[in-house]
C-alpha cells in the first residue's frame, strides 16, 4: 500500500505537536506578485488558500491538470468540466487570480513537458508557490521538481507546500524538511474563506477528501518549505 492509501496521522496529533506553532514566520512583505502551481484542481486551495486570501497582489494560477482521473468511470470531458467549475467557484472566495490551464494528463505529469512551460509562465514573478517535490503523489512531485527547475532558470524563489504529507508523515517526521519550513498564520477571515473555498470541491469531498483529511487544511496556519 502506498503512503497516501495507508492509514495516516490525525489532525489532532499535528495540533498537539508544539513544533508546528514554533516554526519561523514566512515574510511576504516584499512580494509584488506571486505565481501558484497546482498539479490538480484543489491543490492551490488546500496548500496555500489561506495565504492567497491574505495577499493583496496580482496572482497567477497555473493549473497543470484538470484532475480527470479522480472519477475514472466518468467521461474525462465531464469530470474536467466539473473540476474546472469547482476551481473557479473556490477561487472566487480567495481574490482575483489569472488562471492558466495546461490540460496535462492527470496522474501522468512529466517533468520534461512541464518544466519548459513553467519557465515561460513563472518568469518575472517575485515568488512561485508549488507542491512539495516529496509529497508522495507523482503529480505533486513532478510539479514541485518542475517548478524548482523553472525557478532556478529564471531567478524566481520557489516555496513548496505539502499536501498529502500531512496525512502520511508524523509530527517531527525526519522525512519532512523542518529546518526549511516557514509558517503563515491565517487571520480568522482568511481561514474562513479557505474553508468556503474547500467546500466548493464537492466532487472530491467525502471520497478523495474525507473529513479526516480536510481537517489538516482547516488549521489556522499554512506551512511552506523554502
Ligand atoms: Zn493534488
Amino acid at each position: 500500500m502506498n503512503r497516501i492509501d495507508a492509514p495516516g496521522t490525525s489532525e489532532g496529533e499535528w495540533r498537539a505537536w508544539p513544533g508546528l506553532a514554533g516554526l519561523p514566520l514566512l515574510d511576504v512583505s516584499r512580494w509584488r506578485n506571486a505565481v501558484v502551481v497546482a498539479a490538480h484542481p484543489d491543490d492551490e486551495v488546500l496548500g496555500v488558500g489561506g495565504l492567497l486570501a491574505q495577499l493583496d497582489i496580482p496572482v497567477r494560477l497555473i493549473a497543470v491538470t484538470d484532475g480527470e482521473k479522480s472519477h475514472p468511470h466518468l467521461p474525462p470531458a465531464e469530470i474536467t468540466a466539473v473540476r474546472r467549475a469547482e476551481t473557479e467557484a473556490a477561487l472566487a472566495h480567495l481574490g482575483d487570480c489569472e488562471v492558466h490551464r495546461l490540460g496535462m494528463p492527470d496522474a501522468d505529469v512529466r517533468d520534461d513537458e512541464l518544466t519548459p512551460v513553467l519557465k515561460e509562465l513563472v518568469r518575472g514573478f517575485d515568488v512561485c508557490l508549488a507542491p512539495w517535490e516529496y509529497d508522495a503523489h507523482c503529480d505533486h512531485e513532478a510539479a514541485g521538481r518542475s517548478a524548482l527547475a523553472a525557478g532556478a532558470a529564471g531567478g524566481v524563489e520557489v516555496l513548496r507546500f505539502p499536501i498529502w504529507a500531512w496525512h502520511w508523515a508524523k509530527p517531527a517526521d525526519p522525512a519532512m524538511p523542518w529546518a526549511d519550513a516557514l509558517r503563515v498564520p491565517l487571520t480568522p477571515d482568511a481561514a474562513a474563506r479557505k474553508r468556503a473555498a474547500i467546500g466548493c470541491f464537492t466532487s472530491q469531498l467525502g471520497t478523495i477528501l474525507p473529513p479526516a483529511i480536510v481537517e489538516h487544511f482547516e488549521r489556522d496556519q499554512e506551512v511552506l518549505f523554502r
